[in-house]
């Protein structure tokens, strides 16, 4: 099973993606991560992708196409792997598209998480994840059940992304409407796409992709 998890920045895709890869054994691939691990690393891609991380931009498509080829190459992703995050533009669609037919894969659903643009901002400036394990929590949606300490590795140490802020986040919500949006018609018309309503709880929204999973 291969999924596609898509939606506005705050949709609840990594949220999402925690379960299905506990409960599935699935393979989270999130771009985001990835970048992230770069301009932690201090590589040349990651100096590269910060500045336009932290200016709400999307990072060049070569680059992504590279870094999410490999990764899909790897064994552990035998049981299925979840794309998290892309593809993002026409051009990483049509490039997976190929790169998929290539090795003999396909996308069993493409799941978009829809939820409205004014809960975003309330959603992202109340995110925060664990720095060890990298689960994620909400200041008032999610918080861990003793304060301070993560849930599922017991650390103590958080971090929250500088790109949360409501200034980047217009800007990732327009590079969202304008780049991303239009590629769901693509997967629409091979009749993969699976709209769910983001707006309910975690758990409700976790119930309506598990019953996609399970029953198509
Ligand atoms: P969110 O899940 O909150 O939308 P991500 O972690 O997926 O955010 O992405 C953070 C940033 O990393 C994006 O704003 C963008 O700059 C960059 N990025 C992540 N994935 C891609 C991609 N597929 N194409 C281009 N840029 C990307
Ligand atoms: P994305 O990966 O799409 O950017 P996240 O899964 O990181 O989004 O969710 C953004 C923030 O909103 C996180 O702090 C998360 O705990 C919280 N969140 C996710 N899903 C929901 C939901 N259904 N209801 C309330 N808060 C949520
Ligand atoms: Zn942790």
């Amino acid at each position: 099973m291969n999924l596609i998890i898509l939606g506005p920045p705050g949709a609840g895709k990594g949220t999402q993606c925690e379960r299905l890869v506990e409960t599935f054994g699935l393979v989270q691939l999130s771009t985001g991560d990835m970048l992230r691990a770069e301009v932690t690393s201090g590589s040349e891609l990651g100096k590269k992708a910060k500045i336009l991380i932290d200016a709400g931009n999307l990072v060049p498509d070569d680059l992504i196409i590279a870094m999410i080829s490999s990764q899909i190459d790897r064994p552990s992703t035998e049981n299925g792997f979840i794309l998290d995050g892309f593809p993002r533009t026409t051009a990483q669609a049509n490039a997976l598209h190929k790169m998929l037919s290539e090795k003999s894969l396909k996308i069993d659903h493409v799941i978009q998480l829809a939820v409205d643009e004014e809960i975003i901002v309330s959603r992202l400036s109340g995110r925060f994840s664990c720095a060890k394990c990298h689960a994620g929590y909400h200041d008032i949606f999610k918080k861990p059940n003793k304060d301070g300490i993560c849930d599922k590795c017991g650390a103590q140490e958080f971090l929250r992304r500088s790109d949360d802020k409501p200034e980047t986040v217009r800007s990732r919500l327009r590079a969202y409407r304008e780049q991303t949006a239009p590629i769901l018609p693509f997967y629409d018309e091979k009749g993969v796409l699976k709209v769910v309503d983001g707006m309910g709880s975690m758990e409700d929204v976790y119930n309506t992709v598990r019953e996609i999973i399970l029953n198509g």
